[in-house]
Order: C-alpha cells, then structure tokens, then sequence
C-alpha cells in the first residue's frame, strides 16, 4: 500500500484551515474513512464520483479501493494536496475544479456516487440525482453523508414526524437506508449536529408514473401536512376524484400515506 503522510499534516503544509463558508469540516479518522469507502460495495476498476473531496482523506480511502475516482471540488487550495494523491496513485484520479451543481463530470458508463457535503449542496445535489422522468439513472449507488436530522427525513417511514417529499422522493423507485452514524466529534471542526451516511440503490420504477406529477402531489400534500387531503389537495384538478377512485380517505393526512400510495395518486393523475 501506497504511504502517505497523516491528513493532518497535509491540511498544515498546504494551509487548508477549514472555510465556514464552503461547509468544511473534515474526516482526519483513516479507519473510519475506509469504512465509507467500503459502503457502495467492491470499488476494485470501479468510476465513482467524487463531490467535494476538500484535502482528500476520502479520496484516499476510494483510491487505496480501487476505484477510478473523478474528483469535483470548488476550493482551489485543495488542488496541491489532491495533485499529491495523483502521484501516489497513477491513473487512478481525475481532478475537476469548479462548482458541482454547474459543472458536467464527463464520466462515461456507470458510477458510484460518494460525497460529504455541506447540508444545502448535499440537499440540492440529491434531489437532482433522484429527479426527472429519465429512469434507471446513470449512477449505480449513492454514498452521501448528511446530518442526521436529513438522514432520518430520507429514509422516513410513513406515519413518522420525518416523514415527507424527501422521502417518497428517495424511497419511490429507490431503495434508501441509513448505512452509518457518524459522531461529530469525527470532523475536524466538528460541526454543531450528529451526520449519518445513506446508501441509496435505484430500483424499477412503477409504471405509468410520471415523476413530475409525483413531484406536485406530494408539493401540494406535504405543503399543508397538517391538514386532510381533501383540503391540500384541492387545487390538484381531479386529486380528490382520483382519491375517491383509488378508496384513499380524503380526511387523512398527507404523512399517513404510504410511498406506494402517493404513487397511485400520481398515476391516476398521470
Ligand atoms: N471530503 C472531505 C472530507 O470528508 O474530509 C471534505 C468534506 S467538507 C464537509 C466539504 C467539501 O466540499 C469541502 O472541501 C468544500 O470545499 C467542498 N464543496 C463545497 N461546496 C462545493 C460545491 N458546490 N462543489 C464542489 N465542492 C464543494
């Protein structure tokens, strides 16, 4: 195995203190980070992208897996110490400086997507990754770590206080688990909340759904939660017949609906 010097000492010689700004707090814990590394499975010849791997301990742990790693990150300070781990691992990482939610990755073929994020990116990245009417979608998993509060909204089951559009989004042709806690005390800073990390697998997408549809029953439901069907969705044209049809009480809240019912809803609407 490739020596490397302690991610600490990278981050001093290079003059990586972390930005507030640019949500960085950093994995130093190289066990902890092999152990991320291995969530997607065997990374062995393997494209993974990589979004914001900040001085690259992460990066590290995908690289010594083997993976093909193509690297986006936005802070220009990281590109030294991101150079050295090319060096260390020939042909093995491809660097991207820009923004992720602008620049295009260019990866052909299918790929595993693995970030830790600041929460508003990680949020707007995920959601994009789980949109749109294309269905399966290029990436083959995602590894992302959140806060644990996100985390929990993910992988919500109906009927909990967690539960709403993110996860009938993440959960309606995917397969969402919660795959690690990870303490704070981890980051460097430590941040303010506890994060956990979630595997997402796409799964058949059920038919004669269109995501768009989907996407404004559960706006409108979950846009008045506490109130009954009835009244949130009563700008949805044929939303309460469709409800009237599919024998789904209009007096129930939106919470109480099971991803499988909101997607009958949408497929009467589609
Ligand atoms: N992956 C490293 C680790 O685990 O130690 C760094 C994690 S830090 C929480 C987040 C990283 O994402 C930082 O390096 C930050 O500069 C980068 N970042 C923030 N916004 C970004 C964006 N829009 N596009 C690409 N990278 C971004």
């Amino acid at each position: 195995m490739t020596d490397l010097p302690p991610l600490r000492e990278v981050i001093n010689r290079h003059g990586l203190f972390a930005s507030k700004a640019l949500g960085q707090n950093f994995l130093f814990d190289e066990q902890l980070l092999d152990r991320i590394a291995a969530i997607p499975g065997k990374l062995q010849g393997q494209q993974v992208l990589e979004v914001g791997p900040g001085p690259g301990g992460l990066t590290r742990a995908l690289l010594r897996a083997g993976a093909q790693v193509t690297a986006v990150e936005m802070d220009r300070r990281c590109l030294p110490a991101l150079a050295e781990l090319d060096e260390a691992f020939p042909g093995q990482l491809r660097v991207i400086h820009g923004d992720a939610t602008k620049v295009a990755h260019g990866i052909e073929g299918p790929f595993h997507i693995v970030a830790n994020l600041p929460y508003n990116v990680g949020t707007a990245l995920f959601t994009g990754w789980l949109g749109g009417e294309s269905w399966p979608p290029q990436w083959a998993s995602l590894t992302l770590m959140f806060q644990l509060e996100v985390a929990n909204r993910i992988v919500a089951e109906a009927g909990s206080d967690a539960y709403g559009r993110l996860a009938v989004l993440a959960q309606w042709r995917s397969e969402a688990r919660l795959a690690m806690k990870v303490h704070r005390s981890a980051f460097t800073p430590p941040p303010k909340v506890m994060s956990a990390i979630i595997h997402v697998t796409p799964a058949a997408m059920p038919e004669g759904v269109s995501a768009r549809m989907l996407e404004r029953v559960t706006e409108a439901a979950f846009g008045q939660r506490r109130k009954m069907l009835r009244q949130s969705l009563k700008g949805l044209p044929g939303a309460l017949a469709a409800l009237d049809q599919l024998g789904i009480d209009p007096q129930r809240r939106a919470e109480t609906l099971t991803v499988a019912e909101f997607v009958s809803v949408a497929r009467a609407l589609s």
